[in-house]
Formats: C-alpha cells, sequence, structure tokens
C-alpha cells in the first residue's frame, strides 16, 4: 500500500492544466489566470492630485508650522478630466480636485479643508511637505510591468487590475467538469424515504458541494445499482467530463466492482488502496483519453478526506493555480490529551480555534469515517501519524482547515 504522499505525486503525475481559453472580463470571476498579464499604461497616466485642493510648491511653506497661514494667488481651477494651462510659480497655487493632472512645478497639495478662499487669494493654514496628497506618473505600475502571473484565482481585485491595463479577454482556465457518480444498491435520491436496509445519498451532494468549492462545474449522474452493466453505463457517461469522482464500491466488498468495471471501460489503475485513515479504499486511474477517475470510498468520511487530500490538488493542478498542493495546515496544540491508536496516519474531524495567539485544537466526539455528523462539528482534520500514542495536552498536531 502506498502512502498519501506518494498517492499525490502519482495524481499530479497523471494530470496536467487544462487548455486555456479566451473569455470577456466580465465572465471571468473565480478563473484561474492562464498567462502573464502585463501593463499597457503608466498608472497613474500623470503626476495627480489625491485630495481635492491646492497644488502648491512646498518651498512657500518652507518657514510655516500648523498655526502659519501662508496667503497665495490662485492661477485656475482644475477638475478630474480636464488639464492645467500654466505651470505654477513660487507664490502661486492652482485649486485642484482629486484625480485632475497637477501643473508643472507643483510638488505638494494642500488640503481643501485648510483653506480659505477669497478672490483670487487663498489662504492656507499649516505645513506642505514636499509631496504630500499627490501620486506621480508612473508610481503604481509603469508600461511594460508584469503586473499579474498565470496561476492566481481572479478575484474583484484582479478584475479592476485587468480593466485598469485594457485587458478586456483574459486568457483563463476554463472550470473543469467534473462527473459525479454515486454506487450502491442501498443508496436512495436523499429526497426521498428509505426503506429497511436503504441509506439516503449524502456522497453525492457532498461531493458535488466539494467540486464547486474547488472551482468545478459538476455534471451530477445519481446514484448506480451494483451492476455491472449500470455502473458501465453511468461511467462511460461520466468519462465524458474532465474528472470522474465516484464513490463507493471500491473496497472488498463481493459487490464492489467499481476497479473491475473501470477497468473494462478502459480506465488503467494508477493505484488502489492509500495508507490513510479515513480513506484506505481510495481508486485513481486514467482513461485511454487522459480523463482522470477517483473510486473514492463509501464511507462519507472517508470520501470527504479523500477528496481534501487528492481530488482537491487534482482539480487545483487542472485549473491551473500556482500551487496546487498549497499547504494550508497550521500547527495546534491540544486541548486536552488524546489517544491515538491504528498503524495509518489518521485525520481527526477536530475543532481548531485560536486562543490568546495561539491556535487549539480538540478532536470533536465522532463515531468513526461513516459519522457525517461528527465532521459537521469540526472545522479541520487533525493529522496523527501511524502508531499508537498518548498525547499529553498542550502537544502540537499538525492540523488541515476545511472550507
Ligand atoms: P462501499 O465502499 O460501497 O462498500 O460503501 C461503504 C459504506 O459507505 C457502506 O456503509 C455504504 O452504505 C456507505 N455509502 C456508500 N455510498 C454512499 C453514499 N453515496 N452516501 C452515503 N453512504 C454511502
Ligand atoms: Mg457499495
Amino acid at each position: 500500500m502506498i502512502d498519501e504522499t506518494e498517492a499525490r505525486q502519482r495524481v499530479a503525475d497523471c494530470l496536467s492544466r487544462l487548455p486555456a481559453i479566451e473569455l470577456p472580463l466580465d465572465e471571468t470571476l473565480g478563473k484561474v489566470l492562464a498567462a502573464d498579464v502585463a501593463s499597457d499604461i503608466d498608472s497613474p497616466p500623470y503626476d495627480k492630485a489625491l485630495v481635492d485642493g491646492y497644488a502648491v510648491c512646498s518651498q512657500d511653506f518652507a518657514e510655516a508650522n500648523a498655526e502659519v497661514v501662508t496667503t497665495l494667488r490662485v492661477l485656475e481651477e482644475v477638475t478630474a478630466g480636464r488639464t492645467p494651462s500654466q505651470p505654477l510659480r513660487p507664490g502661486c497655487a492652482t485649486r485642484i480636485m482629486t484625480g485632475a493632472p497637477l501643473p508643472e512645478g507643483c510638488d505638494a497639495v494642500v488640503m481643501i479643508e485648510q483653506s480659505q478662499l477669497d478672490g483670487d487669494q487663498v489662504r492656507l493654514t499649516g505645513e506642505a511637505q514636499p509631496e504630500q496628497h499627490l501620486l506621480r506618473a508612473g508610481a503604481a505600475m509603469r508600461r511594460g510591468d508584469l503586473v499579474l502571473r498565470a496561476g492566481v484565482v481572479i478575484r474583484a481585485a484582479e478584475i479592476g487590475v485587468l480593466a485598469e491595463v485594457g485587458c478586456a479577454r483574459p486568457s483563463v482556465v476554463p472550470a473543469p467538469t467534473v462527473a459525479i457518480l454515486s454506487t450502491g444498491d442501498e443508496l436512495v435520491p436523499h429526497d426521498q424515504t428509505p426503506t429497511l436496509g436503504q441509506i439516503r445519498n449524502s456522497n453525492g451532494p457532498m461531493l458535488a458541494a466539494m467540486a464547486r468549492q474547488a472551482g468545478a462545474k459538476v455534471m451530477s449522474l445519481g446514484i448506480a445499482t451494483d451492476d455491472a452493466a449500470d455502473l458501465e453505463r453511468l461511467i462511460r457517461e461520466g468519462l465524458r467530463a474532465d474528472m470522474l469522482v465516484l464513490s463507493g464500491g471500491v473496497s472488498a466488498g463481493v459487490l464492489d466492482l467499481a476497479p473491475q468495471v473501470l477497468r473494462q471501460c478502459g480506465v488503467d489503475e494508477v493505484f488502489h488502496k492509500v495508507r490513510l485513515k479515513p480513506g484506505k479504499p481510495v481508486w485513481f486511474g486514467r482513461s485511454a483519453a487522459g480523463v482522470p477517475v477517483f473510486g473514492l470510498p463509501g464511507n462519507p468520511v472517508g470520501s470527504l478526506v479523500c477528496f481534501e487530500r487528492l481530488v482537491r490538488p487534482a482539480l487545483a493542478l487542472m485549473r491551473g493555480l500556482s500551487d496546487p498542493f498549497e499547504d494550508r495546515s497550521v500547527d495546534a496544540r491540544l486541548a486536552a490529551p488524546f489517544s491515538h491508536r491504528g498503524p495509518r496516519p489518521t485525520y481527526r474531524p477536530s475543532r481548531l480555534c485560536r486562543e490568546e495567539g495561539v491556535h487549539v485544537v480538540a478532536p470533536v466526539a465522532w463515531q468513526g469515517s461513516a459519522d457525517l455528523c461528527g465532521i459537521a462539528r469540526a472545522n479541520c482534520l487533525a493529522a496523527f501519524p501511524a502508531g499508537d500514542r498518548d498525547y499529553a495536552a498542550g502537544e502540537f498536531v499538525r492540523c488541515l482547515p476545511l472550507d
């Protein structure tokens, strides 16, 4: 049996970024930028005022302090979108509004709140330090500067930057389509009432939600019975997506048919079983056309853990994220003693919080991999290495936050 690190590596080796497409800027939110973006302008394009007030020469204020009033002659008024018609000379000021270009010779702006206008004279109270309340041309970015790198997720701020540099159709990676198929004779859709021996399909909706959170589009295939023909039909449908995620049917039971049917559908096994708890039965393979297929354990928490540790990074890779295996773990002190038993590395649903600046973690009440309520009480997975060990309160354990 391979360990988790090896499994993640093998998944990565089988995947590549989806081909980039160009989209109108307003359709790119949440997508990943596929190419570096350079600026086609200096920003700001000219020296500009950052407040409403008066453009001045700071040398006129050399002797000023907070109480001193400096009187200057007002040459003209410049609002945003207009340009000054004359340079500034010592002894003069230009009335200027936020965003307007500064007149030549100006090296400071005094706020309007410090002014009193009287005809063509303005009385300015207080100091004017060189460079105050103005932004020089190109201070934020210069033409040709790399402003965004391939691999970043486009948030509102990135949309703003792309708009500023005139990138109307950014090159982005489209959201991968993930087909989700739940398997098991015992499953009924979540909007039905199970009869004896049946349970509701909780993995399907949960995995769909996780896939959406990970930036994918979901193709829900519903439930396949434990019948080879039914399974094959739905698997073939799922292989039309960019990724297929199955749950159930991958462990050692008599009706765990997924690996064998996947093989019949031309999906080659890359690994089956990972030294991990919960989640050991997980299966991974790739179709002849290169579609990655995950067979997640039927037990819901096993499914969730395997999604978190294997499927999420796989989606990040396909989306072209710069750091698909981003380590978001934090070290936290155990709130109480904890005994770990077992030969596999274990993820324990837990609650993470901050107390007086340090992370503290407490495992939640949990009945094992079939207990979804336990995981709903948790906000992280605490990672305990393989082997029996009694942990004392205050010992550090690694915690993986859950979204
Ligand atoms: P399996 O791997 O198919 O043997 O399933 C392991 C356990 O997970 C069994 O108790 C199943 O009933 C349960 N299970 C399988 N699929 C789902 C599902 N979609 N939703 C909830 N529980 C499931
Ligand atoms: Mg089953």
